[in-house]
């Protein structure tokens, strides 16, 4: 099956074919360094790491950008014309510093979450203060082919010249005429206008224009620094859904007007991602970074399992419970591949190259079709279920069986970024209790016939449905100074050195 995205733009699935053939631009709308960047946002660049890497393993050569925002992104940023304060600037009064200083600072922690969650690093990072006379140079192309115009000191984009403004969101200019809350700042011709250039003598933060000292507005970034790393037209551009108007409304209307040429061929965007149910806020005290997170203990590769699981143009409802659900499921995988790295000396079965030759379809599939991660990640939890069944059996699995179905696994998670190629084999030892054969991982135990004695006299217990009996042995295990777990491919028994009196 072809390749197929689902495009913001047309509103439909199409197949994906990108300009040159086997090389795929992406611009990736990045984060505003005034904060850690919350999960919601992780949600976002977590797709786009999916997506990227899905186009790496079907072959294709990804040339990625994500800018840094460090300039001109407004507090109320949901208005074309951002009004309100530069968020930059808001957080360096709050904590007494400059603007520079908050935004390397932002910059450098959003570098450090973004490789705890395994973000594929990007071709380049543009920060948006690199990037002026780049930008100076598109409003100044904007005003001689008169999309923009300048009123003391300040440019603006003329959103009635650009016909087309309105395609992506379905908010055309009628709409925004309607739209009263569009404040009127006496400068502009129309209130929907929104500005390229602004002239602030408060603002911090100043550069030296055609129009003299100013900033540049947030959404002339995107157009500029998308345009120099990638050319005139890319081939996806991702962001949140709350990034499609204004923000990538506005990239449209000054990148075609500039260049007369199509921006993006594909827009994706990610839904938001809901916290117990609500949307984040602080207020609500359901407001999570990936540090609030850490800190709690979580594990980085939990939070990416969970918020990679749900197909990207659902809205994910995050909580805690999930995550707890996400690193038991994860746990299944590692344990899988822990399991095939130990030593096999089973018999080779046929079944086993059937099993992977039917995973892997399923799962390129279910990916091909708009990035269907949800169905993905079903069959490869089928398959680890057969494969556990299998290794675990009476008879085990051959070496090359094992073999083949770790590479399986191990090239799906090129994709899910899971870290499984760096999950140990599994130091097993296999035990017969009556008709099945368990494997128990023995950690730090020395004087094994004895817990083993009592391991099995627990199955016979558990057997028997005698749940009491059972919970007394591993009660007493744990009194002498071991504890059992029951994993999916085994036991494992830790000796913990605390033997109690
Ligand atoms: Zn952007």
């Amino acid at each position: 099956m072809a390749l197929r995205f689902y495009n913001t733009m047309t509103r439909k699935k199409e197949t994906f074919r990108p300009l040159r053939k086997g090389v795929v631009t992406i611009y990736n709308c990045g984060p505003t360094v005034y904060s850690y960047a919350h999960i919601g946002n992780f949600r976002a660049y977590v797709f786009a790491d999916i997506l990227r890497r899905y186009l790496e393993y079907r072959g294709f050569r990804v040339r990625q950008v994500m800018n840094i925002t460090d300039i001109g992104h407004m507090t109320m940023d949901e208005e074309a014309d951002g009004k309100g304060e530069d968020k930059i600037e808001m957080m360096a009064r709050k904590e007494k510093k400059d603007p520079w200083q908050v935004a390397r600072f932002y910059e450098k922690a959003f570098y450090e979450d973004s490789a705890k969650l395994n973000l594929s690093k990007a071709m380049v990072y543009p920060t948006a203060t690199d990037h002026i006379k780049e930008m100076i140079r598109i409003v100044e192309k904007l005003v001689k082919k008169g999309y923009a115009y300048e009123v003391n000191g300040s440019v603006f984009y003329s959103v009635d010249s650009f016909k087309d403004y309105g395609k992506l969101s379905g908010n055309p200019i009628e709409n925004l005429k309607i739209g009263a809350r569009l404040e009127v700042n006496p400068d502009k011709k129309k209130p929907y206008d929104f500005a390229l250039w602004i002239k602030d003598p408060k603002h911090m933060m100043q550069w030296d224009s055609p129009w003299g000292k100013g900033y540049p507005g947030w959404h002339i970034e995107c157009s500029a620094m998308s345009m120099k790393y990638l050319g005139e037209t890319v081939d996806i551009h991702t962001g949140g859904e709350d990034n499609i108007f204004p923000h990538h409304e506005c990239e449209i209307a000054q990148s075609e007007g500039a260049n007369g040429k199509k921006f993006v061929r594909y827009w994706m965007h990610t839904r938001h991602l809901l916290v117990n149910g609500e949307k984040m806020s602080k207020s609500k005290g359901n407001f999570f970074t990936l540090r609030d997170l850490l800190k709690k203990g979580h594990d980085p590769k939990s939070i990416r399992y969970l918020l990679l699981s749900g197909h990207y143009r659902i809205r994910l409802n995050f909580t805690e419970n999930g995550l707890g659900s996400a690193a038991e499921t994860l746990k299944r995988l590692e344990e899988l591949v822990s399991n095939l790295r130990g030593t096999h000396k089973g018999k080779p079965n046929p079944e086993v190259k059937k099993l992977v030759e039917k995973v892997r379809k399923d799962f390129e599939t279910a990916m091909d079709d708009d990035l269907n991660i949800s169905l993905a990640l079903g069959k490869v939890f089928d398959f680890v279920r057969e494969m556990n069944k299998l290794v675990s059996g009476s008879g085990g699995i051959s070496k090359q069986d094992a073999k083949l179905a770790l590479e399986t696994i191990i090239g799906f998670d090129k994709v899910l970024g899971l870290g499984l190629d760096k999950i140990k084999a599994a130091v097993g030892e296999k035990i017969r209790i009556k008709d099945s054969v368990f494997t128990i991982h023995w950690q730090g135990v020395k004087s094994r016939t004895e817990v083993e004695r009592l391991i099995k006299k627990r199955d016979v217990h558990r057997k028997g449905k005698e749940w009491k009996e059972a919970d007394k042995i591993r009660d007493n295990l744990n009194d002498m100074g071991y504890i059992l777990e029951d994993t999916e491919t085994g036991i494992r028994v830790k000796g913990t050195g605390a033997k109690k009196a």
